[in-house]
């Protein structure tokens, strides 16, 4: 845990009792700070009397001499509605924060590398930690991606905090101040939260805000939103800007040509890597962010062979293209995480001769966008709700069974992909819709089909 000496004595009212808050209430608590928490939703007030936080009454207690409301991402405050806590306190000018700004505040002397965008953020934010471990720096990594800021060990003075910082979070980080500040992508989301697109991206360019001397601005250039903001922070001169591409070379930055990584950062392009060696970065948005990960590396000293080797050796981040075996030359891969069409497109495009378990509680625009990838679909197994309507969709164009369950379509697909004899054959749970039908969460369906296969070929397991 981090020390939040910083706090001792300070009054705070923590907000939301996830993950995040409960996380940040114990530190604050250890720390000597006076703390109340609050949740809107009385089972989580019940959990946190049992830790014996003390509960705020948002009714009828007082915000004098709060310092800050310790505001946890997931919750709104703004919109849809503006929570009536979040009124009070901006009424009387007390900050919101989440617990990456304590962090911040707690650790000054460390340096921060914060990376944010729509879609690559955990995978980019792994990457880059375990890049930068591997030329022995004291590296921490969380934030958005799994353990909460004020849970990891402290890095000191010399020692790189690298943290995910989803829209959410940015918005509740007025303290923060990046080293290096990563931007992969910004297509729509999250508008119910922000309200509107332009919203939602001015909530993502608080990753620009007061930056450290010299501040380092590494910004994908491959829509139209992202080079606005280049020109923008070209503009100001706020950072050295490194722009990251995978569809054209890019005179001073990191980028993909004809399958290599270029590296142009000290203006002659060097070679770093075969792209497509890369096993646990498949897919062109992958290139995106081992892009970007070698530009933060290049920034904080790290040299070429040194990146490709770890670059090299990531072994990729569960539920996303996670390779969980290979049988009799078949490859069982785990997408979990892609829980709409926009990211299976990204995992159909990697593969041929597809074994394609689907389905699960359906987005809007169900499968349709896919058409384009059927071709490489030799048979679909669709589980879930959304079964019917994607039988709809693949009638005529591609071959598919329905199933009860998720165990006896991977027993089916596994046993098909065996038979046929495909060079390159691969099953691959990508269900490009939510799980929540039949499962947990995208966790816990991934880790059945894990499960399963390893159950089902025992010498699988890699
Ligand atoms: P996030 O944390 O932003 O949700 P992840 O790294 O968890 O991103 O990846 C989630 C999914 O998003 C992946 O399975 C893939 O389909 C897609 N994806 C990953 N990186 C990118 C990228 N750079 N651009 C577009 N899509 C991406």
């Amino acid at each position: 845990m981090v020390p939040a000496l910083i706090f001792a004595g300070e009054r705070a009212v923590v907000v939301g009792l996830g993950k995040s808050g409960l996380s940040a209430a114990t530190a604050l608590r250890a720390a000597g700070a006076d703390v109340s928490v609050w949740d809107d939703a009385p089972d989580a007030r019940a959990r946190a009397s049992e830790q014996k936080l003390r509960l705020f009454d948002a009714k009828s207690d007082s915000l004098d001499r709060v310092g800050c409301l310790v505001w946890s991402p997931g919750v709104p405050h703004t919109f849809p509605k503006p929570h009536p806590l979040a009124v009070r306190a901006r009424a009387m000018d007390i900050p919101l924060v989440c617990d990456v700004d304590l962090l911040a505040q707690a650790e000054p002397a460390a340096s921060f590398v914060g990376i944010t965008g729509t879609n690559g953020k955990s995978t980019t934010t792994a990457l880059t930690a375990h890049v930068l471990k591997s030329s022995g720096r004291r590296v921490a990594v969380g934030g958005n991606l799994g353990t909460p800021a004020l849970d990891l060990d402290p890095v000191g003075p010399f020692g790189t905090y690298v943290i995910e910082l989803s829209s959410y979070q940015l918005e509740l980080t007025p303290h923060l101040s990046c080293d290096v500040a990563v931007l992969l992508n910004l297509t729509p989301d999250h508008i119910d939260r922000h309200g509107t697109m332009d919203g939602y991206i001015a909530a993502k360019m608080h990753v620009f805000d007061r930056p450290r001397f010299p501040a380092a601005a590494v910004i994908g250039v491959d829509d139209p939103h992202c080079r606005a903001i280049v020109e923008r922070l070209k503009g100001t001169g706020s950072h050295h800007v490194i722009p990251v591409s995978v569809e054209c070379a890019v005179p001073g930055g990191v980028y993909a040509e004809n399958g290599v990584l270029m590296d142009a950062t000290e203006g002659r392009p060097r070679p770093v890597v075969e792209l497509a060696a890369l096993a646990r970065l498949p897919g062109r948005h992958n290139w995106q962010n081992a892009a970007a990960a070698t530009a933060v590396a290049r920034v904080l000293g790290m040299h070429g062979p040194a990146i490709a080797a770890a670059l090299s050796s990531f072994a990729g981040l569960a539920h996303r293209q996670e390779l969980v075996a290979t049988v009799k030359g078949v490859r069982f891969i785990n997408d979990s995480k892609a829980t709409n069409a926009d990211a299976t497109e990204k995992a159909l495009a990697c593969y041929d001769n597809i074994h394609w378990i689907a389905g699960g509680r359906a987005k809007d625009g169900g499968i349709a966008s896919l058409a384009p990838h059927f071709p490489r679909i030799r048979h679909a197994y669709l589980i879930g709700e959304a079964a019917d309507q994607f039988a709809d969709t693949l009638e005529g164009k591609v071959k598919f069974d329905l199933y009860d369950d998720l165990e006896t379509a991977i027993g089916d697909a596994g046993k098909a992909a065996f038979k046929s004899k495909k060079e390159g054959a691969v099953v691959l749970l990508s269900p490009a819709c939510a799980s929540f039908d039949m499962f947990k969460n995208f966790e816990e369906r991934g880790d059945r089909f894990r499960a399963e296969v390893f159950d089902l070929w025992p010498e699988s397991r890699l």
